[in-house]
């Protein structure tokens, strides 16, 4: 008999199985019906042996030393400052659009207080700033929202901005400085040997058992278990009894080049041209090094594994009333992207494991965490090597 069913091996289902385990002493099993850990994070060695992220380019990054160092429990950090530039009138440009992005576009030598003098020239007054065009004609003007959000964004949702809501382009950020970072959190690392490594020490433990190939449908009946932490497609858990909600899918192209180096940056966005938004090389993320290089192409589409949810308000409507059932099903918890349709980063996704693993543990007090459950403080970095 198990405690927990944990449908989904990605970072919320494999974050709760260990902490369950290790923390609470549970005896779970964790099922996912790909043939590998890890879920969207997955990361393996291509047939040229170079580290490439199956479903697109992962990067690590939080504002959250709790979810930075509890991670840092399974893995050793590579520093990396993540950058990207943008193809525009035949340049390439930073994204987020900084100080030398606005001076090299247009042939200027703007002063940081210059670039927001030329902003606010611009900039188109929105009240209430309600669609992911809003955010950016509001700061930066049409023109710049035309040459790198608007093309964009309609291949990547197959929407129009002024369809999404504000926080899908406020992602991104605008900038005076000569910032060219793509995030600014306090933290920002790659796991020194790939995420799928730092999911096998997760999951790494005599309590939890790991069915792959394998979806909870066709095992649930017959394993006994108390209760089930669900990190699936919520609508899909429903059998769509609301019909679909819409998840935005991607097809990734994967290519590796006789060449050390394919592109000038880690990534490299194609807002108006190309079916594809982005070209991706991963030696840049791992810090690999090898005389081949591997890159992927993402090209968005509808139908395919659900990766998106898309930020709208008909959406938040038709999951508020997939979230009423799932909050009426007593012994399922829904935790992750897909099971609470949120838009959420890997931390994120962390974070809210980490939430609902002290809620239960509240719930059945005597199983409050152990905090020497490996033997360390939490609140020390511990960076396992
Ligand atoms: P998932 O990783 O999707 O895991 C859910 C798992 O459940 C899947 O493996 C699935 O197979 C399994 N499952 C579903 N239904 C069943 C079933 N019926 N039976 C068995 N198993 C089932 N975040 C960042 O922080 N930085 C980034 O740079 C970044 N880049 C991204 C790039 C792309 C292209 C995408 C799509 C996402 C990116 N993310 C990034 C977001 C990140 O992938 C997610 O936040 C995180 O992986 C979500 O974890 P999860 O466990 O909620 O879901
Ligand atoms: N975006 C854009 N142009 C860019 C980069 C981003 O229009 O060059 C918009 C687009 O709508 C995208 C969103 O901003 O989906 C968020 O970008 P982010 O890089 O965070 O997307 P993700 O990595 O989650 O795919």
């Amino acid at each position: 008999m198990f405690d927990y069913l944990i449908v989904g091996a990605g970072f919320a289902g494999s974050v709760l199985a260990e902490r369950l385990a290790a923390g609470a002493g549970k005896r779970v099993v964790v099922v996912d019906r790909r043939p590998h850990i890890a879920g969207n994070a997955y990361d393996h060695y291509d047939d040229a042996g170079v580290l490439v992220h199956k479903y697109g380019p992962h990067i690590f990054h939080t504002n959250s030393r709790e979810v930075f160092e509890y991670l840092s429990r399974f893995t050793a950090w590579r520093p990396y400052e993540h950058r990207v530039l943008a193809s525009v009138d035949g340049q390439l440009l930073p994204i987020p659009i900084n100080l030398d992005t606005v001076n090299r576009l247009y042939g200027l030598g703007l002063t940081a207080l210059e670039l927001e003098q030329f902003f606010a020239a611009r900039a188109e007054k929105v009240e209430p700033v309600r669609t992911s065009e809003d955010v950016i004609v509001s700061r930066v003007g049409r023109e710049l929202y035309a040459k790198f959000f608007r093309n964009y964004t309609r291949k990547q949702w197959g929407l129009d901005p002024a369809e999404l809501d504000a926080s899908v382009t406020a992602r991104v950020p605008v900038r005076c400085n000569r910032d060219d970072r793509y995030f600014d959190d306090t933290y920002q690392a790659m796991p020194k040997h790939g995420y799928t490594r730092l999911f096998e020490r997760m999951l790494a433990h005599p309590n939890i058992k790991v069915m792959l190939n394998t979806d909870y449908r066709d095992i649930a009946g017959e394993i006994g278990y108390r209760e089930m932490i669900y990190t699936g497609p919520v609508d899909e858990f429903f059998d769509h009894r609301h019909g679909k909600l819409p998840y935005r899918s991607l097809r990734f192209h994967h290519e590796t080049y006789d060449q050390a180096v394919y592109q000038p940056a880690p990534v490299v966005n194609y807002p108006n041209q190309h079916l594809y938004t982005r070209v991706t090389e991963f030696k840049y993320l791992t810090g690999q090094e090898h005389a081949k290089t591997s890159v992927v192409y993402e090209y968005p589409c509808d139908d395919g594994d659900p990766y998106y949810p898309v930020p709208r308000p008909e959406n938040a409507e038709l999951y508020r009333r997939y979230k009423a059932l799932a909050d009426a099903t007593p012994g399922v918890h829904f935790t992750g992207r897909l099971a609470t349709y949120r838009y959420y980063n890997m931390d994120q996704v962390v974070a809210q494991a980490l939430t609902l693993y002290a809620r239960l543990c509240q719930r059945s007090g005597a199983d409050a965490p152990r905090t020497d459950d490996h033997g360390r403080d939490p609140r020390v970095l511990s960076a396992a090597s």
